[in-house]
């Protein structure tokens, strides 16, 4: 039987958690790490591999771009992380050269590879990259809102009583300041989310304001966010690994924008294997166009 590998590029604070988040869900045989700071993604190696022996996984190693690029699933998170107050558009002239450079390193690349993006902005990025290696673009994806949207969930958890697996909602469009959550479509236990007892169209915006500002909450208090975003990319990982066709919100190509941004798809071996026709409050539609936009001009400052 063939033994699932897993590559992270970048062994900063989010490929290191997310290197124990895969630990912890035993689904990988092999975990590699590689990173420019050989130094720091040694140390990480040695932590890390004190843990093995707990979990599933058979090793933990240190590699390059070149062993990478024969993995199953291949995840980028290096480059620059926001400071505080700094918006993740403005991460992308850095990041762009840093994804650049990674995409030459993995050529040629195991063509059934599914490359998961978290470097941001991940939307700007995650299309570059899919213009820069040689595999269908449904397989290079980006974590996108996923996270955005389980920090709604747990907002609304706290708030309803209601566990988040029963709160089905989505943010889509960019990771980043111009998201916005598909109210239109969500719904609690069946329960359309406007028409649930307590819950106003005022206090769910709340809702998403508050989720919005999480991410500049964290890096004010402790300079970046880590474990969250490890624990949506393992569980991608497992839906890819275990072709579990988990309809999810992740960043992937939309034709119709010339974009990648975050809509509803169904994630299993294949990587995005289709995208969930949703329909928008014309409202909802003013945002994902205004989302479009935001992802367009932070595109053109590649270059
Ligand atoms: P970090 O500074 O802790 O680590 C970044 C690592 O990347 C460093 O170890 C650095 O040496 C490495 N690196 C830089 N260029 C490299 C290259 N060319 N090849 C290999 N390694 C290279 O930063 P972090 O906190 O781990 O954040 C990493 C990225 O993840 C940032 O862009 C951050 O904004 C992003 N992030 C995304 C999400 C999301 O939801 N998409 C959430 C959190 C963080």
């Amino acid at each position: 039987m063939k033994c699932s590998r897993i590559a992270i590029i970048g062994a900063g604070s989010v490929g290191a958690t997310t290197a124990y988040a895969i630990l912890l869900k035993n689904i990988a045989a092999e975990i590699m790490l590689i990173d420019l700071d050989e130094t720091r993604c040694k140390g990480e190696v040695f932590d890390l591999e004190d843990a093995v022996p707990f979990y599933r996984s058979s090793r933990i190693v240190q590699g390059t771009l070149a062993q990478a690029s024969s993995a199953d699933i291949i995840v980028i998170t290096a480059g620059s992380r926001q400071k505080p107050g700094q918006s993740r558009a403005e991460l992308v002239q850095t990041n762009y050269k840093v994804v650049t450079a990674i995409a030459q390193g993995l050529k040629p690349i195991n063509q059934q590879a599914i490359v998961i993006v978290v470097t941001n902005p991940v939307d700007v990025l995650t299309q570059c990259i899919q213009e820069l290696i040689d595999v269908p673009r449904n397989q290079i994806i980006g974590s996108g809102t996923l996270l955005d949207t389980q920090r709604l969930r747990t907002i609304i958890k706290r708030n309803v009583g209601v566990a988040e697996q029963s709160i089905h909602v989505s943010i889509l469009g960019e990771h980043g300041d111009s998201q916005f959550a598909a109210w239109s479509c969500a719904h609690i236990a069946g329960v359309p989310i406007l028409d649930f007892s307590g819950l106003s169209q005022s206090t769910l915006d709340e809702y998403a304001q508050q989720a919005k500002q999480k991410a500049y909450d964290i890096i004010a208090f402790k300079q970046a966010t880590y474990f969250g975003v490890a624990a949506c990319v393992a569980s991608m990982c497992e839906a890819i690994l275990f072709d579990q066709k988990r309809v999810v919100p992740l960043s992937t190509y939309v034709p119709e924008y010339n974009v990648c941004l975050s809509v509803p798809v169904v994630l299993g071996a294949l990587g995005v294997e289709r995208v969930i026709a949703y329909s928008l409050s014309q409202r909802e539609q003013g945002q994902l166009e205004a989302s479009v936009q935001a992802i367009k001009n932070t595109r053109n400052m590649c270059n």
